[in-house]
């Protein structure tokens, strides 16, 4: 009786969790290949291959264009620029090798004469090999089409010798500097070649630590839930860091994707159109940015949580992202500061978070009147502040600014955001002003 009772339980148990393999197996393919990885059994591995078609998305990555990638979320593409040089290259290949993660190189093609069997050792580890010029000049905002059509070919003729076939070469194309044209973007366009952005970098190429670039690639990456993920494989930081950053994506639940060129032989991966749009992340997450306070969950509060340490815990090595916006500041332009993101993004109102405090009155928002001359004088200090602070003639910003009338619009809050009001003119900007391109 006992004896039979224990077997029907264990009979019972063992379905159950039959049941729960084939569920996991349907729903994580990834896991079953991950433990196929050779002598790693808890490898992050390779969850999926996507196949895409560069001719009907031209241009993918959202720190630039409107569409990226088609990833489900918790869906990461790992991306390698400026290779190889095999001191540093080769590491990232045995790093990734290890944890049998697949990745789309971005090779420049002097590299690839000087290096072709690093080249060679991306290609047989099979990873995808895009091109990034063949000198990686940082003007490709500036050239004319001609010399940029010569940088992108040259490139790509470098690497398919290093390859022995231009088939090889995936049609995949990063521009230095991601310092985007709508002429060379259209070149590459009618070429089939598709131009990769990225959805977030991790600013490896300054000068910051490797813990820096980890912490900059995972809090962008969990800010996204998903993206295209920006590296460089010559840097000695991000060798550095790359273990630890596999090693948190599997922890966190991510899952690698590994993109390839549509061939007559392979099929594109079948999309919709509005998977190819970043959509924001789950309203189960508070994304929104400060001062907004993130109506879904606290509608009907009448008590917020208060601030817990995670949440002030600034990012380490946190920096702004000067991309694209500054490179086509018109001349006088003041670059607008960047929104403020919330530090962390933590489910609101968690159970972690016992402290709570009363819903501010709106009273408190409220923003007094002022009158004329307090107006004028609350203003001219932020305006001679954002003048110094693109390097601008400053001395004079004050005396050629006119006064603002009273009942203009924009009013200037203590301790906000030094921005020039609309409509003041301002002395020229001088030539140190002009942004210097990112090396990447
Ligand atoms: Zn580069």
């Amino acid at each position: 009786m006992m004896a039979s009772e224990r077997f029907r339980r264990r009979a019972r148990s063992w379905s159950l969790l039959g049941i729960a393999c084939v569920t996991a197996a349907l729903a994580f393919p990834a896991s079953s290949r991950a433990a196929d990885c050779p002598g790693n059994p808890n490898a992050l591995g390779t969850s999926r291959t996507l196949v895409v078609d560069p001719r009907e998305h031209p241009r993918i990555g959202t720190m630039q264009y409107a569409e990226t990638l088609p990833l489900q979320d918790h869906e990461v593409v790992l991306t390698f620029d400026d290779g190889p040089l095999p001191r540093h290259s080769n590491a990232v290949l045995d790093i990734l090798a290890k944890e049998c993660v697949k990745a789309t190189f971005f090779v420049v093609g002097r590299m690839a004469r000087s290096f072709p069997e690093g080249v060679r050792r991306m290609r047989d580890a099979g990873h995808t090999i895009g091109t990034h010029s063949q000198n990686h000049p940082l003007s490709f905002n500036r050239m004319t089409v001609e010399q940029a059509k010569q940088e992108v070919d040259e490139g790509i003729d470098s690497v398919a010798a290093a390859l022995g076939s231009r088939a090889a070469v995936a049609p995949f194309f990063r521009i230095p500097g991601l310092l985007r044209a709508e002429a060379v973007e259209g070149y590459l366009g009618s070429q089939g070649i598709q131009t990769w952005s990225a959805d977030f970098p991790a600013d490896d190429w300054r000068h910051i630590s490797p813990a820096a670039v980890f912490g900059l690639a995972m809090s962008r990456l969990q800010a996204k839930g998903r993206g295209v993920l920006l590296l460089h494989d010559i840097q000695p930081r991000t060798v550095a860091a790359l273990p630890q950053i596999l090693h948190e994506l599997k922890a966190r639940g991510f899952r690698i994707v590994h993109v390839v060129p549509a061939t007559p032989d392979r099929p594109k991966t079948p999309t919709e159109p509005a998977q190819w749009h970043l959509h924001p992340v789950t309203e189960q997450v508070a994304i929104s940015h400060w001062p907004k306070v993130p109506s879904f969950s606290f509608a009907s509060a009448e008590m917020l949580p208060g601030p817990s340490i995670a949440d002030l815990s600034l990012d380490i090595g946190r920096v702004p992202e000067p991309f694209d916006g500054l490179h086509h500041l018109a001349r006088g332009q003041v670059p607008l500061p960047k929104p403020a993101p919330w530090p962390r993004q933590q489910p609101a109102g968690t159970s972690a978070n016992p402290i709570a405090f009363p819903v501010p009155a709106e009273a408190v928002f409220s923003i007094p009147e002022k009158t004329q001359p307090e107006i004028r004088a609350m203003i001219r200090v932020p305006v001679q502040r954002a003048a110094r602070a693109i390097g601008t003639a400053t001395t004079l910003a004050g005396e050629l600014t006119p006064s603002i009338a009273a009942g203009a619009p924009v009013r200037q809050i203590s301790g906000s955001v030094a921005i020039a009001p609309a409509g003041l003119q301002r002395g020229p900007i001088g030539v140190t002003a002009r942004p210097r391109p990112l090396n990447h």
